[in-house]
């Protein structure tokens, strides 16, 4: 990590006030690494901590310890603008550029606090005083864990900042499926076990506290809404604000469901597509070289990882889906090359 004495510095005087802010529709990686920076900074005598996310998070993030705690800027619009504006420094977590706080971008962007970036995904712009960047890392929640044990080694990694960290690595790894093939990450979890964590425990709290609504949302996903193109090896799932309506849709309730393509035979590339008062949502997943990051800021004004990444379409349901079986037609008409990293050029 470089910087490490200037931001030693930087965090001497234990009466700065301290923002920390991850990105819009936070996931378990951007809660359990915010919460989890929360709790060490407070540790280190830091009285005014705050955690602002742009938007709510989903619920089954909610036993993270003091997550009650995150200020959402959409329900808080002049609290949020307030902490801002008085920040004296900001740690900026899980995304690499300011536009992903949405709402909060143009404040942030105002304020003269020194930004700090801790985050895994490419190419992070240019609007950061010190930057903390690494793309083979699995997570930020494993990025906070460097980033704490070099400042002040393995003992201020306390029970509550692993139980967070090991949410976030656990979820940014599909439960250490993909991003994570190396040791590293293994070292790093066996070390929040010793802490005294229950593995088991937070795994149950993430992913076995479906409403009922959820799981059948997710049947009616893989039933009804599921369509595979086996001559571009992609499936893809669609669901209309119907569909969200019909289901009681909440926050979160899609969390993962398209990853279901990808375990289809001869799958390499998933997409969603939710249909949202302003435009349709998508998330991509790809398996080996295809880089769906480039197809997510090239065609969809997203980004994301090499094989996750999401973005938006501002056309209806079937508008989108002829425009994405388009580009699938323009792409693969040279087997793909073009999101194979060969014109990663934006
Ligand atoms: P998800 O598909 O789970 O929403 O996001 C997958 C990855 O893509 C995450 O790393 C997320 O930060 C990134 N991502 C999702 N949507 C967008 C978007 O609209 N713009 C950008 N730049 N990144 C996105
Ligand atoms: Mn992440």
């Amino acid at each position: 990590m470089n910087n490490l004495q200037s931001l030693r510095e930087l965090l001497s005087d234990k009466s700065k006030k301290i923002l920390i802010v991850s990105h819009v529709n936070p996931d378990g990686d951007a809660i359990g690494s915010s919460i989890g920076l929360y709790h060490y900074l407070r540790n280190s005598s830091f009285e005014n901590v705050n955690v602002i996310s742009p938007n709510a998070f989903p619920s089954f993030l909610e036993w993270i310890p003091e997550s009650e705690t995150i200020i959402i800027a959409q329900n808080n619009t002049k609290l949020s603008g307030k902490i801002i504006k008085e920040a004296d420094l900001i740690f900026c977590l899980d995304f690499n550029d300011i536009a992903r706080t949405e709402d909060i971008a143009s404040r942030l962007k105002k304020t003269g606090a020194p930004k700090i970036l801790i985050d895994h995904h490419p190419d992070p712009r240019p609007h950061f005083d010190y930057v903390y960047s690494d793309v083979e890392s699995s997570s930020t929640a494993e990025m906070i864990y460097e980033f704490i044990v070099s400042l002040e080694g393995n003992n201020a990694i306390s029970k509550t900042i692993a139980e967070c960290l090991y949410a976030g690595i656990i979820t940014d790894t599909g439960s250490l499926s993909f991003g994570c093939n190396n040791p590293r990450t293994y070292y790093i979890l066996a070390h929040l076990m010793e802490t005294g964590i229950d593995g088991e425990k937070i795994h149950r709290l993430i992913y076995d506290t479906y409403s009922e609504e959820r799981m059948r949302l997710l049947g009616h996903c893989l039933s009804q809404r599921l369509k595979v193109l086996p001559q571009y090896q992609t499936a893809f799932i669609f669901l209309t604000s119907q569909d969200l309506k019909e289901f009681n849709y909440k926050d979160g309730d899609t969390e993962g469901v398209v990853n279901y393509g990808l375990s289809i035979k001869g799958i390499f590339l998933a997409a969603i597509f939710i249909e949202r008062k302003e435009n349709i949502k998508i998330s991509f997943r790809s398996e080996g070289n295809l880089d769906v990051n480039i197809l997510a800021r090239k065609y969809f004004n997203g980004g994301g990882h090499k094989n996750a990444a999401g973005g938006n379409y501002k056309d209806s349901m079937e508008g989108t889906i002829k425009y994405f079986e388009s580009v699938l037609k323009d792409v693969s008409k040279d087997n793909f090359k073009a999101l194979q990293g060969l014109e990663y050029n934006s």
